[in-house]
């Protein structure tokens, strides 16, 4: 298969994790014959250093002309750059919310997965850790309350402030149909999370669901609160396996579902859009604070290049041998600093890429 891939490495170590995570594809290429080719473009602080925007019309286009983009992150620190000094729309982030918006990403997946070895880093007790857990949190990711339209006023002399959750079904629909097709790929069953209890767009969200499930008859399909769902997954998380909801729901269900698999390092994601499109990224940031000194965990940008084979390019075969390798170099003890633990050997970036390459 040919396959062209915008990389944009951005700022801080996103240039460095880029790096191994695109060793790793020319491996996959290598082994199962495929060519991927690379157009680097630049967005965030470099682009603002080269460019003075945080992305340019022809940085976008030509992600809009490739078969999906491998982002690594954008951003430097924040309290200590000059990139800060100027208006938000101009800051290294805006680049990101940009070519979200111009992309046309709304569906934003992110697996929260518990690797064995790692399972001390979990945060939950033993016993509700259970044989771990592996799902994935579809985040609607451009309507909602944080698309509708707000403001702020005086009213009696008192200031009051409106925001307004607004969702079509169109929209409702496009999400869903995402989350049936990657059950089917994984183990076939929807979570649908809404408020239905108290607010209209959820009843219309379970209605518009429930329509779409139709179709997906091998799908399993459940509804869940979403004060529920906030406590079920931290009291049984193997329940799981997709979790599909709105974008504000979505924002605080996945940072919950990262943070009880223990490592920021390790967490992958993908927006997609309507067509098999998407744009891979680590969940972390920049991390300027070890950037440029072989420190950074590489495993969650290897992992959105391994969602980039199945999303994107169908390539199940070849996605699975890259998770496979990342699960194999740890079970052999080779761990980045952010996930050393005592008895296991450290390495840095390059080298993790090294072994995770050499796995394939
Ligand atoms: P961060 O995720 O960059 O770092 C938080 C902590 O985790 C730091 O201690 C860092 O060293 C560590 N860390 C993160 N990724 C790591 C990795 N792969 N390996 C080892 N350790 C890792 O978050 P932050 O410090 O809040 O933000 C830093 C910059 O990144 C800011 O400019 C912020 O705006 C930007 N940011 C960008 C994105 C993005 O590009 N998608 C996302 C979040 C934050």
């Amino acid at each position: 298969m040919d396959c062209r891939i915008v990389t944009i490495p951005g700022d801080g170590i996103g240039p460095e994790i880029v790096r191994e995570a695109c060793k790793v594809l020319d491996r996959v290429a290598q082994v199962y014959e495929h060519s991927f080719h690379y157009k680097e473009v630049l967005m965030g602080g470099c682009s603002i250093d080269a460019y003075g925007v945080p992305l340019t019309e022809e940085a976008l286009e030509t992600a809009r002309q490739s078969d999906a983009v491998l982002l690594g992150a954008v951003g430097g620190n924040v309290g200590n750059s000059r990139w800060y000094d100027v208006a938000p729309n101009l800051r290294p982030e805006a680049g990101l919310l940009a070519i979200r918006k111009g992309l046309n990403l709304f569906a934003n997946i992110r697996p929260a997965y518990l690797y064995k070895e790692l399972a001390k880093a979990c945060p939950l007790k033993k016993e509700i850790i259970g044989d771990g857990f592996d799902m994935v949190i579809m985040r609607e990711l451009t309507g909602g309350l944080y698309f509708g339209e707000r403001h702020t006023e005086e009213v009696d002399g008192v200031l009051q402030a409106t925001d307004t959750l607004t969702y079509n079904e169109n929209e409702i629909r496009r999400i869903a149909v995402k989350a049936f097709d990657i059950a089917r790929k994984r183990r076939k069953s929807v979570i649908s999370v809404d408020k239905a209890n108290v607010l209209d767009s959820s009843r219309l969200w379970r209605k518009v669901v429930e329509a779409v499930a139709e179709d997906y008859p091998d799908v399993k399909l459940e509804h869940m609160l979403v004060d529920n769902c906030a406590m079920q997954l931290v009291m049984n998380p193997g329940q799981f396996d997709v979790v599909l909801t709105e974008n504000m729901f979505g924002d605080i269900l996945s940072d919950e579902a990262s943070m009880i698999t223990g490592s920021i390092g390790m967490l992958s994601s993908a927006s997609l859009n309507e067509s098999r499109f998407g744009m891979y990224e680590p969940s972390h940031g920049s991390a300027p604070d070890i950037a440029g000194k072989d420190l950074a965990n590489p495993i969650a940008t290897i992992l959105s290049a391994a969602m980039m084979l199945r999303y994107s390019f169908d390539l199940d075969k070849e996605a699975d041998a890259v998770e496979k390798a990342v699960q194999r170099v740890l079970t052999e003890g080779y761990r980045t600093a952010d996930i050393m633990s005592e008895g296991c050997t450290r390495v840095g970036t390059a080298r993790m890429g090294d072994l995770i390459a050499e796995r394939i």
